[in-house]
């Protein structure tokens, strides 16, 4: 039996997506994720750029299994109607990016140590016999 998230959506109907996190919620009903959301409006008088509000509305570090489980739920939302394709046009797109971000950063990762090692004039680590 596949677990599902121990809340109650809006309508009142048992919530059916699958928790991520230990405390049994998932993402969008996650009273710790709900916490930092809270902690982001405290905060939103000091900053008013685009930037700022966007960052508040989003938890830090979205895992890429959150990242999945939000992008379902949009492309479910848009199913059902509840999501304007051009909402979930904006989610595809960071979507997008983060993942860019995410290879982005493994390729300078991984360009930094052969630098490192051709300077040291030795095959990286994962080379050697
Ligand atoms: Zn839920």
């Amino acid at each position: 039996m596949v677990t599902k998230c121990k809340a109650t959506t809006a309508a009142g109907a048992p919530c059916t997506a699958q928790p991520l996190r230990a405390d049994g919620f998932c993402f969008w009903h996650s009273p710790a994720v709900a916490a930092e959301r809270q902690a982001g409006r405290r905060r939103g008088g000091r900053a008013r750029s685009n930037a700022n509000r966007a960052r508040k509305d989003l938890p830090p570090a979205l895992t890429p299994a959150e990242l999945q489980q939000v992008l379902g739920s949009v492309l479910r939302g848009v199913i059902g109607g509840r999501v304007a394709p051009n909402v979930a046009n904006a989610w595809a797109a960071l979507g997008r990016t983060l993942i860019a971000i995410r290879e982005a950063t493994e390729v300078e990762e991984r360009l930094t140590a052969l630098e490192a090692a051709a300077a040291e004039g030795q095959p990286p680590n994962r080379w050697r016999a």
